[in-house]
């Protein structure tokens, strides 16, 4: 499950990063995943739940950014979010149908709350 790894790659960097700080536990991990990451919200709070077990993130919150995706237009330069899944953008301003993702795939640990 795509959710599961996501989990456990960011409970290692959280972990890692608690140890470095001399911290004993972790009390709150902060995500930031983009709309386009893929990510079922519902299934990455499932797959926390589990795989915190055992971890410094034992009884840790997992809040999440979900970020909007953003394009801009290669033909004159507008910023405008992206409606859909797919990143296939019709530009708003001028219409055309190719746009450059500023933002939208994120899959980052914004920050820890730690103990
Ligand atoms: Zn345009």
């Amino acid at each position: 499950m795509h959710e599961f790894s996501i989990v456990m790659s960011m409970l290692d960097l959280a972990e890692a990063s608690a140890r470095e700080e001399g911290a004993s536990r972790i009390e709150a991990i902060h995500l930031e995943i983009g709309a386009l990451a893929g990510v079922v919200p519902e299934a990455l709070e499932f797959a926390f739940q589990g795989a915190r077990e055992g971890t410094m993130a034992s009884a840790a919150r997992l809040e999440v950014d979900y970020l909007p995706a953003v394009a801009r237009c290669n033909t004159c330069d507008a910023s405008f979010e992206l409606d859909n899944r797919w990143g296939v953008a019709l530009c708003p301003t001028c219409g055309t149908p190719s746009a450059q993702l500023l933002q939208g795939k994120e899959m980052q640990l914004a920050r820890l709350e730690v103990a």
